[in-house]
C-alpha cells in the first residue's frame, strides 16, 4: 500500500525520497506495552515520508494509479480479481481502493482488533454489499428483530424478490428461543446470521454469546457454519466489541458516532479476513466504497472518537438521572438503568457484553402525541432531527417520523408509542442540557 512504510516497491508518492523523512517502521508497541486505539488514531497506517513529510495524509483525488511496470500491473489485477487471495497489493483504481480509505480501514480495525476492515459510502451500502456477497436464491438469513428499518426492507422486500428467505427471533431471545429458530432454519441453507444490538428503537440487547453457542451446536455437523454479522452502530466501537463475544463480522453506520459531527454519510465492515475478502470482491464489483474526502473526514473524526463518546456517555448518564426523577416522565429506556427483576436477562447481557450505556435512549413522557410534540417543539438546545451519535443533542418522535409506516400492531409490540421521544445526547455541557430538558418538560 502506497501510504505504508512496510510496503515494498514504493517510494514517495512522486518518486522522490527525502532522506530527512525516510520511511520508518510503524510503532504499535513500546516495550511490552500494546498501544491503545486512542493513541494509534493519530498515526497508524500512514507514513509521512511517503507524502512529502505531510503530518496529515493529503486527500488523494485521483481515479487511477500508475503501475511501476507491466508485470506489477498484472500482479495487482490477480489480487483485485481474486485469482490470488488477499486482494490488491497496491493501488489500482479508485473504485477498488485509495490511500485515504486504506488508512481509514486500518484504523477502524484497530478498535475491535479485527483482522481486516472495509469502508463504504453509507451504512446501508455496507449492509447491502455484505448481503449480496453472502446470499443466493433459496438461502435463508436468520436475524434478530427489530432491525434498522432500511435493513428490514432490504432483507424482506428486496432480497425476498430474489428468492432469499428470512426467519427472525426477538432481540432479547434466550438460548432456547434462538435454538428453536436456528434449528428450524437449518433444514435449509442458512447463509448468514444477522444481528443488531441494541435494537432501534427498543434498545433491546442481543445475547451474542448465546447466538454463537447456538450456531456452533446446531451446525456442528455441517461442512460450514453460517457467519454471524452484527450491526454495532449504537454502542461501538467504544462500549461493545462483539467480535469478542463470537461474532465474525461487525457492521457500522459510520455516519453516527464514528463520524460524530453529523456532516458525512459512510459505513464500515470489520472482521475475519476470509469474510472481508469475500465482501471486498463484491465492493470492487459494485463500487460501494466511500470517497477519499469522506475517508479523510473520518480519519479526523476517529482522532477524537474516545473523547467524544466518553463525554456523550457521561452527559447521557447525568441527563437520564434527571429525567428519570421528573414527574412528567413515565419511564426512561436507558441501558444504564438495567437491573434485576423483570430486566434481569437484559441486565445480564449488558454486564457480559457492554462497557458503557451509550448516549442514545428512549424517553416515555406522561401523555401521548400532543405532549411529546409540545416537549419537542419547546427544546432550545437539542435539535429536532433523526440520526444520532453527533456532537450535538438530537431528539425525534419515532411513531410520527422514522417508524411512521410501521403497522400499528407491530408498533405496539415494539413499544413505539405516541409518548415516545428518542434522544441522542451530544458533547455539550450536561447542566445546560438538563436546563433545556427541564424547561421543555415545564412547557408540556
Ligand atoms: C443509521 C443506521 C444505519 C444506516 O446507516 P446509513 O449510514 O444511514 O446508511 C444502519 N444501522 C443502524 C443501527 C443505524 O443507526
Amino acid at each position: 500500500m502506497m501510504t505504508k512504510s512496510n510496503d515494498p516497491g514504493h517510494d514517495a508518492v512522486d518518486g522522490r525520497t527525502d532522506p530527512r523523512v525516510a520511511p520508518r517502521p510503524e510503532v504499535d508497541r513500546i516495550g511490552g506495552r500494546k498501544l491503545k486505539p486512542a493513541t494509534l488514531m493519530m498515526g497508524h497506517g500512514y507514513d509521512p515520508a511517503l507524502s512529502e513529510g505531510a503530518l496529515k495524509p493529503p486527500i488523494f483525488l485521483t481515479s487511477t494509479f500508475v503501475f511501476p511496470s507491466a508485470a506489477a500491473g498484472k500482479r495487482h489485477f490477480e489480487g483485485v480479481t481474486g485469482k490470488r487471495p488477499g486482494g490488491a497489493e497496491g493501488l489500482v483504481y479508485s473504485r477498488f481502493n485509495g490511500p485515504n480509505q486504506e488508512i481509514l480501514e486500518d484504523r477502524l480495525a484497530v478498535w475491535e482488533e479485527a483482522e481486516d476492515a472495509l469502508a463504504f459510502s453509507s451504512g446501508m451500502s455496507a449492509i447491502a454489499t455484505l448481503f449480496l456477497s453472502m446470499v443466493k436464491p433459496g438461502d435463508t438469513i436468520v436475524h434478530s428483530g427489530p432491525l434498522y428499518a432500511a435493513t428490514e426492507t432490504l432483507i424482506a422486500r428486496i432480497l425476498g424478490r430474489f428468492g432469499v428467505h428470512w426467519l427472525d427471533f426477538p432481540a432479547g431471545a434466550t438460548r432456547a428461543e434462538i435454538d428453536t429458530v436456528l434449528g428450524k432454519a437449518a433444514s435449509g441453507n442458512v447463509a448468514l446470521i444477522y444481528l443488531e444490538s441494541p435494537a432501534n428503537p427498543t434498545n433491546a440487547l442481543v445475547d451474542v454469546e448465546a447466538v454463537a453457542a447456538s450456531r456452533d451446536a446446531i451446525f456442528a455437523n455441517h461442512a460450514a457454519k453460517p457467519p454471524i454479522a452484527i450491526d454495532n452502530t449504537f454502542l461501538g466501537p467504544l462500549w461493545h466489541k462483539p467480535l469478542k463475544q463470537g461474532a465474525d463480522i461487525v457492521v457500522y453506520s459510520l455516519t453516527k458516532y464514528a463520524g460524530g459531527h453529523s456532516d458525512l454519510v459512510a459505513g464500515g465492515v470489520l472482521g475475519r479476513k476470509d469474510h472481508i475478502d469475500t465482501i471486498r470482491l463484491m465492493r470492487n464489483t459494485i463500487g460501494t466504497i466511500c470517497d477519499p474526502n469522506t475517508a479523510w473526514m473520518l480519519l479526523r473524526s476517529l482522532e477524537t472518537l474516545e473523547l467524544r463518546m466518553s463525554r456523550a456517555g457521561e452527559n447521557a448518564a447525568k441527563v437520564c438521572a434527571f429525567l428519570a426523577e421528573h414527574p412528567k416522565v413515565e419511564r426512561v429506556g436507558y441501558l444504564g438503568f438495567l437491573e434485576g427483576g423483570k430486566d434481569e436477562r437484559q441486565a445480564d447481557i449488558y454486564r457480559r457484553h457492554c462497557t458503557g450505556a451509550g448516549s442514545t435512549f428512549s424517553l416515555y413522557l406522561k401523555g401521548g402525541e400532543a405532549e411529546a410534540f409540545r416537549f419537542l417543539d419547546a427544546l432550545r438546545i437539542a435539535k429536532l432531527a433523526v440520526s444520532l451519535g453527533g456532537t450535538e443533542t438530537l431528539a425525534s418522535h419515532p411513531a410520527g417520523m422514522t417508524h411512521l409506516s410501521v403497522p400499528d400492531a407491530r408498533k405496539q409490540a415494539l413499544g413505539i408509542t405516541d409518548n415516545l421521544v428518542r434522544i441522542s445526547i451530544g458533547v455539550e455541557d450536561a447542566d445546560d442540557l438538563i436546563a433545556d430538558f427541564a424547561q421543555a418538560l415545564d412547557a408540556i
